[in-house]
């Protein structure tokens, strides 16, 4: 055999065991009968909420031939990083991703993007990356709409409509969620739309004048904080007055303000709980629903997003057309993230058993 032929068969075999380990690579990706991995990231198993959409997106993958990696952080960003950049490292090729703090993720989302992941963010916006490629949430202003027009029926009064004569002024108090998560601003927004023609006109009046998220948000949504706001507000504000209603963007903080109240004589034949708003249909606030003491919480199907994420994970994936129905609201500050809103529901003691019980989204025996 001539050099020169050898140097061209070795080029030739080089070629070939490149390509042969190009595509080994591409087969050791999904090889016939193994699964693609989805990492699920979830903020917290302290709300019973991301538990269900935790469980519900692990159906829903698994149902689809998916394998899932499914992660709760305890609310603690360094945890979330550690967990995702282990889904990454696994080769994961979708991540679900609710964050605990949404700006926080740039860079492990780098590195899902250069392995060539698909991010979705789950319920919360991710911000300040392009790394994420489409948002499955609900229609988060129109959640804090329905807070406020639920505060506002609980008061006699209609949203866009001036108090019948004779009712208020009343006394309210505002809370909002945790500044770090967009969609507090958008829950206060919604019901400030609605709320704020009542302040504007003396209908009703914030006693403490604490007002914008600056003022009332509660960082990472911790009960504890905004039961001892409450505390605080009630002894500097309302020794000599009554509160007449308090929005409360979360059920959880909801349970906190009205152990507050309670601590104070409130929720007594003698001195009534306030209308007091929440949101996402918690066990433990429909049993105060029930028990008359909260007044509405807002219903998010958890089951209903964990099933639309994963639609739009599996079309991404096949390369097929993503469903969205919005591609103007959700600015993450580098762009807009295609989004798919799913429509909230007002819930309070008339329909929790339509809603809720009749569902099958919680079973009758935990609300004894
Ligand atoms: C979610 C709410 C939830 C809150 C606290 C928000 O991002 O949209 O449903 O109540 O976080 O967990």
């Amino acid at each position: 055999m001539s050099k020169k032929v050898s140097y061209t068969l070795v080029a030739v075999l080089v070629l070939l065991s490149l390509v042969l380990s190009a595509c080994g690579s591409t087969a050791s990706e999904a090889p016939a009968g193994e699964k693609l991995l989805v990492g699920i990231s979830m903020p917290t198993k302290s709300s019973t909420r991301w538990i269900s959409d935790g469980e519900s997106m692990v159906k829903e993958f698994e149902a689809m031939g998916y394998a899932t990696d499914l992660q709760f952080a305890d609310n603690d960003i360094p945890n979330q990083l550690a967990q995702i950049e282990n889904m990454v490292t696994k080769g994961a090729k979708v991540l679900v991703i609710a964050a605990i703090d949404g700006t926080t993720l740039s860079d492990v989302l780098q590195k899902a993007h250069d392995s060539g992941a698909i991010v979705i963010s789950y319920d919360r916006l991710i911000t300040k990356t392009a790394n994420v490629d489409y948002y499955a949430t609900f229609d988060n202003f129109g959640v804090g709409v329905i807070q406020g027009t639920q505060l506002l029926e609980g008061l006699g009064l209609k949203p866009g409509e001036k108090a019948p004569a004779g009712v208020g002024p009343f006394n309210v108090e505002l809370f909002g969620g945790s500044p770090d998560d967009t969609n507090a601003f958008y829950f206060y927004d919604g019901a400030m739309s609605v709320i704020q023609p009542f302040i504007d006109d003396g209908t009703i009046v914030i006693q403490s004048g604490q007002m914008g998220m600056d003022k009332v948000g509660t960082l990472r949504w911790l009960a504890a904080t905004a039961q001892s706001r409450m505390d605080n507000l009630l002894s500097a504000y309302y020794t000599d007055k009554r509160v007449d209603a308090v929005l409360s963007p979360y059920d959880g903080l909801s349970i906190g303000i009205l152990s507050s109240l309670k601590g104070v004589g409130y929720c007594t034949p003698e001195q009534p709980c306030p209308v007091v708003t929440g949101q996402d249909a918690e066990v433990a606030s429909v049993k105060s629903i029930i028990a008359g003491e909260q007044t509405y919480t807002v219903f998010k199907d958890t089951r209903v997003l964990a099933k639309q994420a994963a639609k739009m994970a599996d079309q991404a994936l096949k390369g097929q057309t993503v469903e969205i129905n919005d591609t103007t609201t959700y600015d993450n500050l580098v762009k807009v993230v295609p989004s798919y809103l799913l429509t909230p529901i007002s819930i309070d003691i008339n329909n929790y058993q339509k809603e809720l019980v009749d569902t099958g989204y919680i079973k009758a025996e935990d609300l004894k």
